[in-house]
């Protein structure tokens, strides 16, 4: 299947989409001529989720930079929070930038299925992010209660606390998944900002690029 096609399928869901490797070259371009640094001079963070499968689609030119500090917990929600914001931080070269990637992500199947891809080796597709789908799921059936945040599944609830707070928008969506990926892009850009308003910085940029990350079958 040609990149085009592909594309063709996601913009379905996501019309402004573009491929990871695509993106990260546009980055590492703004780095060099925008901003005149070279990729070894830049921390990259991120704060996706923690599933496997953004470990196997990881864009490779990514090694150009230092890092990745890993950030994200489920869904990409910033669980490192003020001390990890501030870790890599402390970490930057003095002249360079420190550039942070999150965002939640969703899968897209093929036939332009959301919340699904399939995985290599598996017969069936699975969720993806099945932390999202698993809060919607919840938050569908009534089973999540305001404030209930658990030692035992803390990433988990947190997650649904922040769906349930936007229980109304998302149920009524055309799509609830969607919508709750939204909500929980919205939560996480939100975050990031208060830890960087809250963090020093002792380099001369910070970047923040904010996204929906797509996933798809193992084949595209
Ligand atoms: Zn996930």
């Amino acid at each position: 299947m040609k990149k085009r096609e592909k594309l063709a399928i996601i913009h379905q869901w996501y019309p402004k989409d573009i491929t990871t490797i695509d993106s990260v070259n546009r980055i590492i371009d703004f780095v060099e001529y925008d901003l005149d640094l070279e990729p070894k001079q830049i921390m990259l963070a991120d704060s996706i989720c923690s599933d496997d499968v953004n470990s196997i689609q990881y864009p490779a030119r990514t090694q150009e930079f230092l890092g990745p500090f890993k950030m994200g917990g489920l869904d990409g929600f910033p669980f490192t929070g003020l001390t990890g914001m501030g870790a890599f931080a402390s970490h930057v070269p003095d002249d360079g930038a420190v550039f942070i990637y999150y965002g939640p992500h969703i899968g897209i199947t093929k036939d332009g299925t959301i919340g699904e891809i399939h995985r290599l080796g598996q017969s069936k597709n699975s969720s993806c992010c099945g932390a999202a789908k698993g809060a919607l799921g919840k938050l569908m059936n009534n089973q999540i209660s305001s404030g209930n945040i658990s030692e035992l599944d803390y990433q988990m609830n947190t997650i649904e606390q922040i769906l349930y707070k936007e229980k109304e928008r998302v149920l009524k969506a055309d799509s609830p998944l969607y919508e709750a990926t939204e909500v929980i892009y919205e939560a996480i850009d939100k975050r990031i900002n208060e830890l960087v308003e809250q963090t020093n910085y002792h380099c001369k940029f910070v970047i923040l690029v904010g996204a929906i990350l797509i996933n798809s079958d193992s084949d595209m």
